[in-house]
């Protein structure tokens, strides 16, 4: 996933909250050192779970989850609505005083080269304070450290306003439609008309130096608009060139296409996010990121912007032709050829409008476009509880740092959420400089930090107790 900046409204920080004495005895009875050793053993064991996707074979992690969920006394269900592709739904009680929390984590990992690898993939190494492993980042750290955030809750018997729900889905690499997306259609009753909801894509920075300067909660992304392109025409012998054969038809459309730019589409939530930056930024840049609706009219500062392709992304639709379909024979002209091209749409975007303007710029009515892929692109507020509760943990933990409000230039399962009207954030509780974090994602060598990662379960930890308790 690509992330880009976002604003931070500083009023969010202004408002400390001191835990409460009965929160401070919650905590002391759970011996941290001992929780976090032991999160770090059954984060190596998950690891060692092949769930490559394809075919993914996620049962055996939502079985992990089972065991450890029968361990622990903890209410859970694992559902298999396709061979193979298993998902776990776990919950704590809480008096339901207020709605409940899902954390959604995906179980399923990329494929990987193993000659580019320098540890086997699914060992579950430590090396040089690195654990390895696919997953490492993508998202089994963040899965089990959501898993023992809901332990250590259950085992200080921390008393609890909301319902926490655990949610280990499959098949989110594969765009998480039997996985999150069955889960969301046919179980929406076990989700307890949640309000939240964590999951993957946050983005924290932090200095050379360790200073942490943001935490990102992400309250949204763009949404994907695979399209797929069919152009018809007269077929014959390659000897006899016919100027509208379905191949040449689909050329000029695409090459249409590669010569469009779309407009710049500033949403609200890509102006937020750019905003919640300006504090970390010197005056001149600041004042421009404060207020880009402005800035973004200099052309100069237009092309700066744009020369960062990630920033690019988030401020209009974007075109990337990826597949393209022909004859099978060179001295045939085909009656057919084909293209998909990976259209990615502003938050708020409606498809039918982008399908009209596409159809513009091709200018060929017989050329056909389907769509392969689509979702309606929400946003979660930024300034709900959820956020507010962040931005306390992280004035104690990390006092000085922003909230930032990265939107996703990719996607994740939250939009199956978002639909449903839960408030759904990409968040990541490690924190740590680049060189502490690891890296590898949906690379080679796929890594975290051992100190990052078990910081990464208190600083989860305390954010959700702040919610909840
Ligand atoms: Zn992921």
């Amino acid at each position: 996933m690509t992330f880009v900046r976002r604003a931070a409204l500083c009023s969010l920080l202004v408002a400390i909250t001191v835990l409460a004495s009965s929160s401070t005895q919650a905590q002391s009875s759970i011996n941290w050192d001992s929780l976090q050793k032991e999160a770090v053993e059954l984060f190596v064991q998950y690891l060692k779970i092949d769930t490559t996707n394809p075919p993914g074979n996620e049962t055996r992690a939502a079985n992990f989850f089972a065991e450890l969920c029968k361990r622990e006394g903890i209410e859970h269900q694992v559902f298999e609505p396709f061979p193979g592709r298993g998902t776990l739904w776990a919950r704590l009680k809480g008096d339901s005083s207020q709605r409940p929390i899902i954390l959604l984590n995906h179980t399923d990992v990329v494929p990987h080269s193993p000659e580019f690898w320098s540890v086997p993939a699914f060992s579950g190494q430590i090396k040089d304070g690195f654990i390895y492993g696919r997953g490492a980042q993508d998202m089994k750290s963040v899965g089990l450290a959501q898993f023992m955030v809901m332990v250590a809750l259950k085992r200080a018997k921390v008393p609890l306003k909301r319902d926490i729900i655990f949610l280990a889905t499959a098949d989110e690499e594969a765009g998480g439609l039997l996985g999150a997306g069955w889960f969301a259609k046919h179980h929406p009753e076990l989700l307890g008309k949640a309000e939240f909801l964590f999951n993957e894509g946050g983005s924290n920075m932090v200095d050379q130096n360790g200073k942490v300067l943001a935490v990102g909660v992400g309250p949204s992304e763009k949404t994907p608009a695979w399209l797929r392109l069919t152009a018809t025409g007269e077929p014959g012998h390659g000897s006899i060139p016919r100027p509208n054969s379905a191949v040449n038809r689909l050329l000029r459309a695409l090459n249409r296409l590669l010569d469009y730019s779309p407009a710049v589409q500033l949403t609200p939530v890509v102006e937020q996010s750019f905003k919640a930056l300006a504090p970390l930024l010197p005056p001149d840049l600041a004042a421009k990121y404060s207020n880009l609706r402005e800035a973004i009219k200099d052309p100069a500062f237009a092309r700066t912007l744009e020369s960062d392709p990630g920033a690019k992304a988030l401020t209009r639709n974007t075109i990337s032709v990826t597949m393209l379909n022909g004859g099978n024979k060179v001295n045939v002209i085909p009656p057919v050829a084909t293209a998909e091209i990976d259209t990615r749409l502003v938050p708020g975007e409606k498809l039918d409008r982008w399908i009209a303007e596409l159809r513009d710029v091709i200018k060929d009515d017989s050329v056909k476009i389907e769509t392969v892929l689509a979702f309606e692109a929400n946003a979660s507020p930024i300034d709900s509880d959820l956020v507010k509760a962040v931005a306390d943990v992280v004035q104690r933990r990390y006092p000085g740092a922003i909230i930032s409000h990265p939107v996703l230039a990719g996607f994740t399962d939250s939009h199956y959420f978002r639909v449903l009207g839960v408030h759904s954030y990409g968040f990541s509780p490690f924190v740590a400089p680049g060189r502490e974090l690891g890296g590898g994602f949906h690379g080679n060598d796929e890594r975290i930090g051992q100190k990052a990662f078990a910081d990464g379960v208190k600083f989860f930890y305390d954010v959700i107790e702040r919610l909840a308790k």
